[in-house]
């Protein structure tokens, strides 16, 4: 059997009853899946398309059964049960779920990279991921998520 290794995931809202919709994300999740972990909730400028309200955004640590494709899978069946719909890149979303971490793993195929490529100087995953996994070592880069903080602006990210 396969022995679970933590697993990190950011969720980010910024539509509606924005701290309601972290938490059901995370019920949801919790079928499949156990909460080892959460960061504080920020409150973030939205990248990208800024036309748009602030983010929520959170980092939680699990451990689960389900391979990276199952979790994967998994995590759109609940953006799509929640009403995600994508209108415009980067743009406003119910709910956005990405495995960043999973274990040491390292997957490039074309619907599923990780360590989530995207996390690199990206303050509003980061800063979360910063408060709960500090030491946790990048396995491409070679550095940890603290190192990879260093440059990074972090201002607007705002503790809830
Ligand atoms: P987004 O708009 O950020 O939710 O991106 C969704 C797309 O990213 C989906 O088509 C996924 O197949 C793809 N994707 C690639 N790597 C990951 C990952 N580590 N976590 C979540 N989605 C991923």
């Amino acid at each position: 059997m396969r022995k679970p290794q933590p697993v990190y995931i950011a969720l980010g809202t910024n539509i509606g009853d924005r701290a309601l919709n972290l938490q059901t994300a995370k019920n949801w999740l919790s079928r499949k899946a156990i909460i080892t972990r959460e960061s504080s909730v920020y409150i973030t400028p939205p990248w990208g398309y800024t036309n748009q309200p602030d983010f929520f955004n959170q980092v939680i640590e699990v451990n689960t059964r389900l391979g990276p494709r199952s979790l994967l899978r998994f995590l759109q069946r609940i953006e799509r049960k929640m009403g995600r719909v994508k209108l415009i890149l980067n743009g406003p979303r119910v709910i956005d779920l990405d495995i960043l971490f999973y274990g040491d793993r390292m997957i490039t195929s074309p619907n599923l990279q990780i360590p989530h490529p995207r996390m690199v100087g990206r303050a509003f995953v980061l800063v979360p991921l910063n408060e709960i996994a500090p030491d946790l070592v990048h396995p491409a880069l070679g550095i940890s998520v603290q190192q990879m903080l260093t440059d990074v602006d972090t201002e607007g990210v705002i503790r809830l």
